[in-house]
C-alpha cells in the first residue's frame, strides 16, 4: 500500500472513530418524538387526539393542526395548544366538542398533524393522519359505482343495490336534462331509519329524513326497508342538491330556495300525481305564491310548503323546456361568481323575478299577476333563517372555535361565509338574499355641511376686508383734506 492511500485511510478511520459518534450526539441531543397516535370518536359529540411525545431537550410546545376536507373559501388550518408534563416526555390529547363547535356530518374526512417544538428552538412535525368522522357502533358496509358510494348497514345487499341504482340513475337523467354533473365523488349514508339518524348527529326537531351537505359530498338519509320507495326519491331529491350545492358553492351569494328545492324536486322525476293536481288547483283558483316570497324561506304550514315545493319544481322545469339546460347551467354560474339571482336571470334570460313569474303563469295558464296588490306571502325582508334550520349538523367553523386559532391567514370572516352557505345548501334551508348594509349616508352628510359652511365663510370673509380696506382709504383720504385745508387756513391766517 503507498504510503499517501495508508495515511488518507488511517485519517479516515479516525474521523470516522471519533467524528461519526460525535455527529450522532449531535443529533440525539435535538431528537423529538411523536409516537402514539390515535384518535377515539364518541359520536356524535368528541373526538379525542392523542400522542406520545419525547424530547432530547425540553419540550416547549405542543400544537395540534387539523381541518376538514371541504368546500371553503380559503385554506382553513385550525390549531390547539395541548396541555403537557413540563420536561422531556409528556402524554397529550385534546378533545374537539362538537357540541361548541356544531357538528359534522357523518362521513367528514378530518386530517391532522402534531407539531412539536423544544426549548432550543427545534421543531418536529408528525405526518399528516386522516381520519373519517363515522360512528362505529354500525357495521357499515360499502357499493359503488363511478363518482358514487353507498354506506349501509341495515338490509340486504339487494336493498343497497336498489338505492344505489335509483342514485346512479337520478346522477344521469339530471345530467341529461340539466348537464349537472358531480364534481368530486359523493358519498351516501343510509341509516336504518330517522332514529338512528338523529343519534348519529346533533339532531334538530323539525328535520325531515335527510339531509345533504354540498360542500362535503355528503347525503345521509334514515331509509327503512318498508319506507323503500320514500327512499328513492328522497336519495334523488338529496344527491341533487349536492351535485347543485356543490356546482353553486360560492363564498359570495346564495342559490334562491325556489331553484334549489324546484331542481331537487326536478332531479326526483318531478311531481307525483297528488302534488300535481294540488298545483293545478292552486293555478286553477289563483292561489299561487309569488316568485319573489319562494327565494326565501318556505313556509312552515304544510300546505304552503307542499305548493312551494311544487311550484318550484313548476317554475325550474318551465326555465328547462322554456329555454334549455345550457341556460340553467349559465345562470347557475352567475349564482356561484356572487350574483343576486335578479341580475343573474337579467343576464342569461333577459327578465328578472317578476318577469320569470309573467312568463311562466302564461305558460302553465295561470291569470295574470297582480301588480297592485301586496304580496301575502311575502317576508317582509329575505331571512337567512331556514324554515327546518339544520343548524346543528352544520359545521360551524372548527377553525373559529373558541379552543382553535386559524393559521394560513383565514380571516374569521372568511370562514363565516362558507358555513353560512352550507347551511343554506342543505335540505330545506332556504336561500336568504345577500343583505348589503346601506352607506353611511349620514357620515357622508356631515361631511359635506362641513365644506358647505367653509364655502359659505370666506366670500363674506372677503367681503368685510375689501369693506374695511375702502373705509380705511376714505378715511385716509379725508383726513389728509382736512389737513390741507388747515394748513391753508393757519398760512392765510399768518
Ligand atoms: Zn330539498
Amino acid at each position: 500500500m503507498q504510503p499517501i492511500l495508508r495515511g488518507f485511510l488511517i485519517a479516515l478511520m479516525i474521523a470516522l472513530v471519533f467524528g461519526a459518534p460525535s455527529a450522532l450526539a449531535q443529533d440525539a441531543a435535538d431528537t423529538i418524538v411523536i409516537e402514539d397516535q390515535d384518535v377515539t370518536l364518541e359520536f356524535p359529540n368528541l373526538m379525542t387526539f392523542s400522542a406520545y411525545v419525547e424530547s432530547s431537550n425540553p419540550i416547549a410546545e405542543v400544537v395540534l393542526e387539523y381541518g376538514v376536507e371541504r368546500l371553503t373559501c380559503g385554506t382553513v388550518t385550525a390549531r390547539v395548544f395541548p396541555e403537557f408534563t413540563p420536561g422531556n416526555a409528556s402524554e397529550v390529547s385534546w378533545t374537539w366538542e362538537m357540541r361548541q363547535s356544531g357538528s359534522e356530518p357523518p362521513g367528514a374526512q378530518i386530517w391532522y398533524r402534531w407539531r412539536v417544538i423544544d426549548e432550543a428552538g427545534n421543531a418536529q412535525v408528525a405526518e399528516t393522519q386522516q381520519v373519517t368522522w363515522l360512528d362505529a357502533q354500525h357495521d357499515w358496509r360499502t357499493v359503488s359505482e363511478g363518482m358514487l358510494s353507498l354506506h349501509w348497514y341495515a338490509g340486504s345487499s339487494a336493498f343497497a343495490e336498489e338505492l344505489l341504482a335509483t342514485a346512479v340513475t337520478a346522477m344521469e337523467q339530471l345530467s341529461q336534462t340539466t348537464g349537472v354533473t358531480p364534481e368530486s365523488p359523493v358519498d351516501l349514508y343510509i341509516y336504518a331509519d330517522t332514529v338512528d339518524m338523529r343519534e348519529a348527529v346533533l339532531y334538530e326537531p323539525g328535520w325531515t329524513g335527510g339531509q345533504a351537505y354540498p360542500a362535503y359530498d355528503i347525503v345521509i338519509i334514515g331509509i327503512s326497508p318498508d319506507e323503500l320507495e320514500w327512499g328513492k326519491s328522497t336519495i334523488a331529491h338529496e344527491l341533487t342538491h349536492v351535485l347543485v350545492g356543490h356546482l353553486t358553492f360560492s363564498c359570495l351569494g346564495s342559490v334562491p330556495t325556489w331553484l334549489n328545492e324546484g331542481i331537487a324536486v326536478y332531479g326526483e322525476g318531478g311531481l307525483d300525481p297528488a302534488a300535481a293536481t294540488r298545483l293545478e288547483e292552486a293555478i286553477t283558483a289563483d292561489e299561487l305564491l309569488s316568485v319573489r316570497s319562494l327565494s326565501g324561506a318556505f313556509s312552515e304550514h304544510p300546505d304552503k310548503a307542499d305548493l312551494s315545493y311544487s311550484q318550484s319544481y313548476s317554475l325550474v322545469n318551465f326555465l328547462i323546456e322554456e329555454y334549455g339546460a345550457e341556460q340553467l347551467l349559465a345562470l347557475f354560474g352567475t349564482l356561484r361568481d356572487g350574483l343576486p339571482v335578479e341580475t343573474g336571470l337579467q343576464q342569461i334570460y333577459g327578465f328578472g323575478l317578476e318577469g320569470l313569474e309573467d312568463q311562466w303563469r302564461a305558460a302553465v295558464g295561470a291569470p295574470a299577476r297582480q301588480t297592485s296588490e301586496a304580496e301575502p306571502t311575502a317576508t317582509p325582508e329575505p331571512t337567512p333563517v331556514p324554515t327546518y334550520p339544520p343548524i346543528d349538523a352544520v359545521p360551524q367553523a372548527p377553525s373559529v372555535a373558541v379552543t382553535s386559532v386559524p393559521t394560513d391567514a383565514p380571516a374569521p370572516t372568511a370562514t363565516a361565509t362558507p358555513v353560512a352557505a352550507a347551511a343554506l345548501d342543505a335540505e330545506d334551508g332556504s336561500a336568504g338574499e345577500v343583505v348589503v348594509p346601506p352607506e353611511p349616508a349620514a357620515a357622508e352628510a356631515i361631511g359635506e355641511v362641513g365644506s358647505d359652511a367653509v364655502q359659505s365663510v370666506w366670500p363674506r370673509m372677503l367681503a368685510i376686508a375689501v369693506v374695511a380696506v375702502i373705509l380705511l382709504l376714505l378715511l385716509t383720504l379725508g383726513a389728509g383734506i382736512a389737513l390741507f385745508y388747515e394748513t391753508r387756513r393757519a398760512k392765510a391766517q399768518k
